[in-house]
């Protein structure tokens, strides 16, 4: 490593920590194709040092015996220390991923409302007494924290999507270990140092670094993981699936999508232009919500594509830290070339560049891609039906809405759909029809933390966020207490 990469550590049972053999690799700009980071490379015996931390923690540490009002305390408190802190978070992330300052500010602000939330929810979790007959035993049931939590999380939107994970797991008083992405390691390190601040108990809180082989594989393995949540892509939870048939681990998994934006002929035009727009070229295509799939009714298509056309080629593509831009760089190399490639397959079988399609001019370094649009009038097309996470809308011309529905429905994804109508019957016919876990209607890419958030079928299981999001790091016991003050009875005399 060069000496001046900014060195990074993880941090592990309440310490500051390099990998145990020293391994480290480096973070780049996404914008300028420079190392910049330099982040501990965590081994399997780094992944059983955390772990062990966290099940410590968790069988003899007093987080799990705080009272949750007392939680709920503590994490409100992190909330207040990331406010002042937002903006160097977000410009960390910035250089990390790519993805725009504007948004990056912002979404570090929203982690801050994120934790405020999770910690009102820490004491809100009652339990019920089910309605036994008189003359039978009491029960009650109570949720109880599920134990050690493993986190992973993917480089987009990094620290919010932990939120997710941290925010519930510790307000319902787990302990947790995040592995952060290794495209996007020094942002979540920065938010470990602000946790750090808060001195929960060593082990509660966990954050280490490395790659999907060996750390992540060894974390989502490891017997004492009780809980796994991940948020990623589908061959990489198609790794995990199995290994939770050996510690049992419950798992829910946020996966990736192939979202429709229906629009309709009597859409308000303007205004679905700018959900498409918001859909695809936010964060650069890079969102599990994208809405990738344009499905445009025949007697809007040719107006709706020309306002679309001229709307994508206006968009300022260039560096994320400046204000005035609109859309950075993809995270990534591999996933240009892969855009690449998959636009240049579908083109083979037909499909249509109306604007877009490579590599901007003018842009020497940074792995940028130019807003794309795509003509297809088959919807088996590979950039039709393959998440690219990239700015590249996918168009399907339709007659009604039988067909809409139909190709809505049309690919193995499911994570969210917009509809574009004036007709409010329609909307929410629409809605109903579409099998996904969020629909926009005359909206679209707005979420909130208090909205759950998650996809059917290969986009996923499991929700995130939204009041039950706590319940989902607890494990419910019903306790039965005889209560007649009469002795047991022979077991072996029946009545
Ligand atoms: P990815 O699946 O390549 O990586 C995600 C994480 O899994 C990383 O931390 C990686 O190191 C880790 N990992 C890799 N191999 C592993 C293994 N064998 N065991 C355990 N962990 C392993 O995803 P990515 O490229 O970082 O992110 C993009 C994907 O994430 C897209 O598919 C996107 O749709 C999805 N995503 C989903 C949501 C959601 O909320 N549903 C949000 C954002 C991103």
């Amino acid at each position: 490593m060069t000496a001046d990469l900014q060195p990074y550590q993880m941090f592990i049972a309440g310490d500051w920590c390099q990998a145990e053999g020293g391994e480290s690799f480096a973070s780049t700009n996404p914008a300028t194709e420079e190392d910049w980071a330099e982040i501990p490379a965590a081994s399997e015996a780094d992944v059983n040092r955390a772990v062990e931390a966290a099940r410590s923690a968790f069988e003899e540490g007093p987080w799990p015996r705080t009272s949750p009002t007392e939680r709920g305390k503590k994490l409100r408190q992190l909330a207040e220390l990331i406010k002042p802190k937002a903006e160097d978070l977000g410009r960390i992330e910035t250089i990390d991923t790519g993805k725009l300052f504007r948004e990056t500010r912002w979404q570090a602000n929203n982690v801050a409302a994120m934790y405020e939330f999770y910690g009102g929810l820490a004491d809100k979790v009652n339990g019920y007494v089910p309605p036994l007959a008189p003359d039978q035993n009491l029960m009650y049931v109570t949720h109880e924290p599920v134990g050690v939590v493993a986190a992973i999380v993917p480089w987009n939107t990094q620290i919010q999507l932990a939120a997710n994970k941290v925010g519930p797991a510790l307000a319902a008083g787990n302990s947790i270990i995040v592995k952060a992405s290794e495209h996007a390691s020094a942002a979540m390190l920065e938010f470990a140092a602000i946790v750090a601040e808060l001195d929960l108990p060593p082990g509660t809180f966990n954050v280490i670094t490395g790659h999907g082989e060996p750390c992540g594989r060894a974390l989502t393995a490891h017997p004492q993981i009780d809980r796994i949540s991940f948020t990623g892509g589908i061959e990489t939870a198609r790794r995990i699936i199995p290994s939770t048939a050996n510690n049992i681990a419950k798992l829910s998994l946020e996966l990736g999508g192939k979202s429709p934006v229906v629009v309709f002929d009597d859409a308000d035009l303007e205004s679905a232009v700018n959900g498409v727009l918001a859909g695809i070229f936010g964060a650069s295509g890079q969102s599990c919500a994208a809405g990738s799939r344009l499905l445009l009714q025949e007697g809007v298509y040719d107006k709706m594509l020309g306002m679309l056309k001229e709307r994508a080629e206006a968009i300022l593509v260039g560096d994320p830290l400046v204000e005035a831009t609109q859309m950075g760089p993809l995270a990534t190399p591999a996933q240009r070339d892969r855009a690449e490639r998959i636009i240049q397959q579908s083109v083979d079988l037909g499909a249509r560049v109306i604007t877009g399609g490579g590599r901007p001019a003018g842009q020497p370094k940074g792995w940028y891609f130019e807003p794309t649009i795509i003509e297809c009038d088959d919807q088996n097309l590979p950039c039709v039906q393959t998440e690219l996470f990239a700015p590249i809308l996918s168009v399907v011309k339709f007659s009604d809405e039988a067909e809409a529905v139909a190709l809505a429905n049309g690919t193995e994804f499911a994570f969210a759909g917009g509809v574009f109508t004036r007709d409010s019957g329609r909307g929410i016919r629409m809605a109903r029809a579409i099998r996904a876990g969020r629909i926009w209607v005359n909206t679209y890419r707005r979420s909130s933390v208090l909205t759950p958030f998650g996809g059917f079928r290969n986009s996923g299981y499991g929700r995130e966020a939204g009041i039950d999001a706590i319940r989902d790091f607890t494990e419910t016991k019903g306790t039965m207490i005889e209560v007649s003050g009469k002795p047991m009875a022979d077991p072996f005399i029946m009545g």
